[in-house]
């Protein structure tokens, strides 16, 4: 499971169940299991605290903007 955070105020946004070593470049919303701070700004996700825009939001998935965030944790083994 990673925690991933806004990369410019450290606020923890969201639980994302990462399947695979890849990069995190896309995540699907099925697999975000539990939201702490983060919204809905038009089509972007932006962190709840400072505004940053972490995603751009698709009808399934949120496609992430890879300088705006860091994430702690581990992804899970195919
Ligand atoms: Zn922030």
């Amino acid at each position: 499971m990673l925690t991933i955070k806004c990369a410019k105020c450290k606020t923890k946004l969201f639980k994302y169940k990462k399947i695979g070593q890849g990069k995190v470049l896309r995540c699907w919303k099925s697999k975000i299991t539990r939201l702490y701070d983060g919204k809905v700004s038009g089509r972007d996700f932006v962190c709840g605290h400072c505004g940053n825009v972490i995603a751009e939001i698709k009808d399934d998935r949120l496609e992430m903007n890879s300088d705006a965030f860091t994430y702690t944790g581990t992804k899970i083994r195919k």
